[in-house]
């Protein structure tokens, strides 16, 4: 056991994977190099073949991005973890490392527009079909395994209704039928759900959201075990290549020192925001798993520990509606992104869902009345000051 096995949580935040050159730099330094050097000719030989430890190429270890990837990999309970140059890139890397021409996967229902894109548009040229179920629907999971699925693939809570999926439920189905369970975590980070320990066995991450937290860099990465992450997604990062870089794994190493912090008032901000809403006359529903009443209040008390920043709610009134309350707004920014410290506020059936059908936007509960805000670290005072106009 070396002493990193016996930090808490925050502390392997700041300090795992801590690396110090021979100026004994305080903070992180950004190795900004394509390519690293030998002594020697055996040396070179020796790392290459594996028997040595040591740097060669940044398309596959460079000592910045290692050190985000050990660092990530400490905080979700794994071993192993590769970083990507994206949230979209790490599910690419995923499913090239993992699936064949052949495979089947089940999916829930209103994963990120991209993902989607991904399986209908691109995996499926490759031959690898993809079946949709209700997340929360454990029996259609079950009975959508074929004989071909290789693994079940999720996000929760689900963007932009915060619904969330029993984590727990879905790795004994997956471990019965000797499938993978995979969990996009990007919404709760470690601080708040460890879906390794819950029994999943692969974690996806958008870096460019909370791990970052400050809106600057894109990126991505793929956590797990050894044989999965550690051999089979390496090598499709060592050969193929969609890799994080130096300088944006050195920003989100910088962001994994305060996530611990920043999701806890994340939380806090946003439980605060939902339960003024809920008092708004406007205000039809407020869709956030920390309020009490919620349905899934229990199942989100027993895999997270804590509710996130997102909150979602349906005003009377529609679009035309929706849409007075986000241009009354004069603080908040407009913009589908989030995981900022600046909140953000969007109209999902206009914008990040407009490309999705009807059928499937009423199915996935995204109404011409809802509204999506990523609520950031600001005065819950002025966030509510900055809504109210619009409200009422
Ligand atoms: C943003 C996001 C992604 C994609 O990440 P990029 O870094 O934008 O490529 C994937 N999953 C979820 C849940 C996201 O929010």
């Amino acid at each position: 056991m070396n002493r990193e096995d016996h930090w808490g949580f925050a502390t392997q935040g700041i300090r795992a994977a801590e690396q110090r050159t021979e100026q004994m730099e305080h903070s992180p330094v950004l190795s900004l190099s394509s390519s690293y050097v030998f002594h020697s000719a055996e040396e070179a030989a020796a790392v290459f073949s594996g028997e040595q430890q040591g740097y060669i190429y940044s398309r596959f270890n460079n000592p910045t991005v290692m050190a985000f990837e050990q660092r990530l990999a400490r905080m979700e309970g794994a071993t192993h973890c590769v970083a990507t140059a994206s949230g979209m890139a790490a599910i690419l890397t995923l499913f090239m490392a993992l699936l064949k021409s052949g495979d089947h996967i089940v999916v829930s229902r209103g994963l990120f527009g991209s993902t989607i894109s991904l399986l209908n548009n691109i995996m499926s040229r490759f031959g690898v079909t993809a079946t949709y179920v209700d997340m929360t629907d454990l029996a259609a999971w079950e009975s959508a395994i074929k004989s071909n699925t290789r693994m079940l693939f999720l996000e929760t809570p689900s963007n932009p209704t915060m619904e969330i999926a029993d984590i727990r439920a879905l790795a004994e189905i997956a471990r019965r039928r000797s499938v993978l369970l995979v969990v996009d975590n990007c919404f709760l980070t470690p601080v708040l759900q460890q879906p390794l320990a819950l029994g999943a066995d692969i974690v996806i991450h958008s870096a460019t959201k909370y791990l970052d937290g400050q809106g600057r860099c894109v990126g991505g990465a793929v956590v797990g075990d050894a044989e999965r992450v550690g051999k089979d997604v390496f090598m499709f990062m060592r050969t193929a290549g969609p890799c994080m870089s130096p300088f944006n794994a050195w920003v989100f190493l910088k962001g994994l020192e305060t996530l611990n912090l920043r999701m806890k008032a994340h939380s806090e901000n946003a439980l605060k925001l939902a339960e003024w809403l809920r008092l708004q006359l406007r205000v039809r529903r407020v869709l956030y798993t920390g309020l009490p009443d919620h349905p899934q209040h229990q199942l989100a008390c027993s895999q997270q520990s804590g509710f996130g920043g997102v909150v979602s709610f349906e005003v009377q009134g529609g679009r035309e509606v929706a849409w007075k309350i986000i241009d009354a707004t004069q603080m908040i920014s407009i913009t589908s992104n989030l995981g900022d410290t600046r909140s953000t506020i969007t109209h999902p059936a206009s914008t990040t869902h407009l490309r999705v059908s009807q059928e499937a936007r009423d199915a996935a509960g995204v109404s011409e009345g809802l509204l999506r805000i990523a609520v950031g670290l600001e005065d819950i005072a002025d966030i509510i000051a900055d809504l109210e106009p619009g409200l009422r």
